[in-house]
């Protein structure tokens, strides 16, 4: 722990972290150490990790990139990090956690909003294999740190890729699990029917050994969570990949994909095909709206969950104001960026009378068509595997519509919307000497198989 807090503090220009906190990092480490002491150790007990700063945490400060929650601190550990730390034994509950310590709070695009980092209020994040460019988003302090080692293991969210893209652009491996695997209890939440949280680390074991630790029913906090055994995801981790059927969507070839993306990733679908495993050409041909589906579901639930912030309860609220209405007015005009205010006004849009139907309901049945297109495909093959960005990671402050963001999202949200698991682990580089990453999509459930192939491949 003292090794990575001294790396990630000798770092301050990557911005990847929000909040270091040494002695509370230290007091978790004491703890570790007399769990070892004790015999009571799991293979993760002492290993540092830092979380995205979306999930709320008792002893650091939790923002979510947020102007709105600057200095905000929950009264609760969110289930993951408790999971992952030292369970929830200061509010009663067991110390039933792995006895990971957490060395403190990384940064991510506002309320997760984004995809290059730049949406936080914050600080910019920064790629470290080339600082003038992005380390993707909205994990982007997740990747960023896991890259430069400046943890060796974090955590993130993806709600529409925020988990796989960044991994992409920095050459670090992620993965987000089945919706529901995870419990979003203490996650500030985007999008609840998406939102999952997810491992970042150097290799596909290592995100094995902390997707075991993560996942889990929580039936009293989050009713959306799996109920389905415990799983330990390293089990199948070198078994052989031979005869696996891997499915390549035509549609994640077409125009938009630079070509220095295609050639590696071609390449690794041959290294693939070297290991035993059989390609074949599948359909999606519902994936490229994605984006116009993804981009009114997401902003529509955000709109609801974010009217939380209204100046009340927790979190900022103005200095001047004259009534009621104009103190909500007001904070939320000075809590929120520009970003996520778009996205507020996206979603009342399509939420209000007389466009629900044109617009939600539409998205809604959509999203049920690819659901359904992905089943029809995993009739096929085992795992799907293609691109998991169109580009390179880009330089901070290209000055871009947020649109070419949204259009950025392409491969990444159609096994978001389907609640499909998806991975992205590093296959070689592209233009700049920049990383890329091969997306892998399993059916529901099948995290081990994705896990097992990145590791092969590995
Ligand atoms: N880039 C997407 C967005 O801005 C995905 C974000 C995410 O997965 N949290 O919504």
């Amino acid at each position: 722990a003292q090794h990575f807090l001294a790396r990630s503090q000798a770092r301050p220009d990557l911005g990847a972290y929000l909040s270091i906190d040494e002695a509370a990092t230290l007091a978790q480490a004491k703890l570790a150490d007399e769990r070892r002491a004790n015999g009571q150790a799991t293979p993760l007990t002492g290993v540092p990790i830092a979380h995205k700063d979306i999930f709320v945490t008792r002893e650091w400060p939790t923002t979510a990139g947020s102007k709105m929650l600057e200095n905000y601190r929950s009264p609760f550990d969110a289930t993951v990090v408790a999971r992952m730390g030292f369970g929830n034994r200061d509010q009663g509950g067991q110390d039933d956690g792995a006895g990971m310590v957490t060395l403190g709070k990384l940064n991510c695009d506002e309320f997760a909003m984004g995809s290059g980092n730049e949406n936080s209020a914050y600080a910019k994040a920064h790629n470290p294999w080339d600082v003038s460019r992005v380390p993707g988003g909205s994990s982007g302090g997740s990747s960023a740190a896991i890259a430069a080692r400046l943890a060796p293991a974090a955590t993130g969210t993806d709600t529409g890729g925020s988990i796989r893209q960044p991994a992409a652009f920095c050459g670090v491996t992620g993965i987000k699990p089945t919706y529901g695997r995870a419990s979003r209890y203490g996650m500030v939440a985007y999008a609840s029917s998406l939102d999952q949280a997810g491992p970042m680390a150097q290799t596909a074991e290592d995100c094995a050994l902390l997707l075991s630790a993560m996942c889990g029913v929580d039936a009293d906090r989050d009713s959306t969570s799996l109920d389905v055994p415990k799983e330990d995801f390293s089990l199948k981790l070198n078994e052989s990949i031979e005869g696996l059927r891997i499915g390549v969507p035509k549609e994640f070839f077409g125009e938009g994909l630079d070509d220095d993306v295609r050639v590696a990733i071609e390449a690794a679908l041959k290294q693939y095909e070297q290991l035993g495993a059989k390609l074949c050409e599948i359909s999606l041909p519902t994936a490229p709206v994605s984006i116009p589906v993804y981009y009114i579901i997401a902003p529509a639930e955000a709109s609801s969950n974010l009217s939380r912030f209204d100046g009340v309860k927790f979190g900022h609220r103005a200095r001047d104001f004259t009534d009621l209405a104009s103190m909500y007015e007001n904070t939320r005009e000075e809590g929120f960026g520009d970003e996520v205010k778009r996205r507020i006004l996206t979603g009342t849009y399509v939420l209000s009378h007389g466009y629900y139907d044109a617009y939600y309901l539409k998205a809604q049945q959509i999203r049920r068509l690819i659901a359904n297109e992905f089943q029809q495909a995993f009739q096929n093959c085992d795992l799907i595997a293609g691109p998991a960005a169109p580009s390179v990671a880009w330089k901070i402050g290209a000055d871009k519509d947020p649109l070419d963001d949204y259009l950025a999202d392409i491969f990444t949200l159609p096994a978001s919307l389907a609640g499909l698991p998806g991975m992205s682990h590093p296959v070689g580089f592209g233009n700049g000497g920049m990383p890329v990453g091969l997306q892998l999509i399993g059916n529901y459930l099948q995290e081990s198989s994705l896990l097992n192939a990145a590791h092969r491949f590995q």
